[in-house]
């Protein structure tokens, strides 16, 4: 994941895809779980994608009374991720775009994608 959030710091969402296969790896890691090769590389994704769950988090230590949930990338895999509008402004299957906050944390600034609905219905 380290890769990851060095990535997200330069403002781009990448993550490994697969050579052989095809598919994107999220969460990131050295190999494709999908056909178990080791022929990956980092890609930007495009950060278009739709809602496809949602939820308040009410025990973060950061992110209390954030709305998080889970976004279905263009790409085809699913993140975990902060959702930048209210619970009551939200639908499933809504389409959503990728957005970056900084955040001060107690070991200084980290960068964290977030997913806000577009206005457009
Ligand atoms: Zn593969």
């Amino acid at each position: 994941m380290e890769r990851f959030f060095e990535e997200l710091k330069n403002k781009k969402l990448k993550v490994p895809k697969c050579r052989d296969c095809g598919k994107h790896i999220y969460p990131p890691r050295d190999f494709c779980p999908f056909c178990s090769s080791e022929n990956v590389e980092w890609v930007e994704v495009s950060g278009d994608g739709t809602l496809y769950a949602y939820t308040i988090n009410n025990n973060g230590i950061h992110f209390t009374d954030q709305t998080i949930g889970i976004v279905e990338l263009k790409e085809g895999f699913k993140i975990f991720t902060l959702i930048g509008k209210p619970l009551e402004e939200l639908k499933i299957g809504q389409p959503v775009k990728l957005e970056f906050i900084e955040l001060e944390t107690g070991e200084g600034k980290i960068t964290l994608h977030k997913f806000t609905p577009q206005n457009k219905s």
